[in-house]
């Protein structure tokens, strides 16, 4: 539905990454006359620096470990060497291509893409390079970005965005941080073959994910080579001849070449006029909203990992949908964030959905927990000593799945089924009526039958 107004456009977005492409195309879609500014590449952090090279990177590093298996299975195959600089250039060439993808797609569907960093000049103006651009509505899309903590030594470090496009992969590699993005390339470098240290202030890492699942990774890491070492904290890191020391609070100083700080990520709200204009800011930066993505300040919305509710790529787009469905299809829409399935691309893979078992207890649930832990088939042969662990947690009284938790191989792809099954409100009895696929690890979540004793 075209809006006849005195404005440039009907809605501005600025950020073309997850929430704010999809906002701007759906909206163009129904008739809006939408514009988005980039300052950097279309597409956002999932496109040039997450998910996509993330994964990526996952899949490049998994192939020592296949090598190695096809052993026992009747391979004969050389060692394996690796070349990171062929990974990058490839991985660069596809993301130039998707690149490419998101322009077709904005252009094709009438959004005008407006290069340069973007600021607001009041409720209803944006300057980009110099030019201003009025709007009926505006979007902030713009993302999150990595915090680093100010440690003497800490611009010797790298983050995320960094790590993507290092010439020469490093030998050995200290990683700070516990959360998703630590693990992960934790798992990344090992299998390509670095040294890798894994550092976490805490006792185990990936806080909030179900306890079974953490303690599950954390044995299957140390089994693969990877140091993991909590309770510990870098103070400082130097650099040394040939590469960077990093001392702990315990006082010793691990050699390495590299110091990845993955300490978690903060909405990328400064310099943007948000606060001149009267937009209300959490204290961690985050655009405060309503439940319709609406700001402090009528008319300015907001979504994606800026206002830091669930900074997945799924989320984004489900929130830059609901903003295109309410402003501009007449179909008020509202984000249901309960049952959101994620995973962690360690290796072994973790998949989740629901509630953890702790989380589950607290919330007053009187659970049962289903749990079960076996060597994957392929393991049967390759004869790598590694474990799958999965969980139900059920509610008793209502014998509701209230959550599903995995680590294993594909964790993520089997997790997916699992949370239409938790949307759809399945009971245990739901899972034990339905019949398993054989052989899978899979099946293993149908023909659970004895809950585990407390
Ligand atoms: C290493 C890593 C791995 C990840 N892996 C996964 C994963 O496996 N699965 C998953 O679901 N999520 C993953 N994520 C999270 C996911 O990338 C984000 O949740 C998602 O990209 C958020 O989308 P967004 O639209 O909020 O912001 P973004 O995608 O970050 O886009 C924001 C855009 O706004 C632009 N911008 C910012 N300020 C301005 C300005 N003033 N003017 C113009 N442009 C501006 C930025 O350049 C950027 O392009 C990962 C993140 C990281 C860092």
């Amino acid at each position: 539905m075209a809006l006849m107004t005195n404005f440039d456009f009907d809605l501005f977005v600025i950020g073309a990454g997850s929430g704010g492409v999809r906002a701007s195309r759906m909206s163009a879609g129904y008739g809006a006359r939408v514009a988005v500014a980039e300052a950097s590449n279309l597409g956002g952090t999932c496109v040039n620096l997450g998910c996509v090279p993330k994964k990526l990177m996952v899949y490049a590093s998994s192939f020592s470990a296949a090598a190695a298996d096809a052993a026992g299975f009747g391979w004969t195959v050389p060692t394996p060497t690796f070349d990171w600089a062929t990974l990058i250039a490839n991985k660069d060439r596809e993301i130039g291509r998707l690149n490419g993808i998101y322009r077709k797609l904005l252009e094709d569907s009438g959004v005008r893409i407006i290069e340069g960093w973007a600021r607001l000049l009041d409720p209803n103006t944006v300057e980009v390079d110099g030019e201003s651009y009025t709007a009926e509505r505006i979007l902030i899309a713009t993302g999150g970005r990595p915090f680093k903590s100010e440690i003497p030594g800490h611009d010797l470090s790298i983050t995320s965005e960094q790590i993507f496009h290092l010439d020469r992969q490093p030998k050995r590699i200290v990683i700070a941080g516990g959360g998703y993005i630590a693990v992960e390339f934790a798992g990344i470098m090992k299998g390509m073959g670095s040294e890798v240290t894994l550092i976490y202030r805490g006792p185990l890492f990936l806080r909030g994910f179900d306890d079974d699942v953490r303690t599950t990774l954390a044995e299957e890491m140390r089994k693969r080579g990877i140091i993991l070492r909590f309770d510990t904290l870098i103070e400082k890191i130097e650099r040394t001849g040939d590469g960077l020391a990093a001392t702990t609070n315990h006082g010793d100083t691990i050699e390495t070449d590299q110091v990845l700080s993955a300490m978690g990520r903060l909405p990328n709200t400064a310099c943007l006029g948000l606060e001149e204009v009267g937009i209300e800011l959490t204290d961690r930066g985050a655009v405060v909203v309503n439940e319709d993505l609406e700001s402090s300040v009528p008319g300015i919305f907001a979504v994606g990992d800026c206002i830091d509710r669930v900074a997945l790529t799924p989320v984004a787009l489900a929130e830059g949908m609901a903003i295109a469905e309410t402003l501009f299809n007449g179909n008020p829409t509202v984000v249901d964030y309960t049952h959101i399935p994620s995973a962690v691309f360690s290796q072994p893979s973790i998949g989740t959905v629901g509630f953890t078992e702790t989380e589950a207890r607290a919330k007053g649930y009187d659970v049962e927990i289903y749990r079960s832990t076996f060597r994957p088939m392929v393991h049967t042969l390759s004869g790598r000593d590694e474990r799958t662990m999965m969980k139900l947690v059920v509610d008793r009284k209502t014998d509701k799945v209230l959550g599903v938790h995995m680590v294993g191989p594909e964790a993520g792809e089997i997790i997916q089924g699992m949370a239409v099954a938790l949307n759809a409100g399945a009971t245990k009895a739901t899972f034990d009526a339905t019949i398993g696929i054989h052989p899978t690890a899979a099946e293993e979540f149908v023909t659970m039958r004895t809950p585990v004793e407390f």
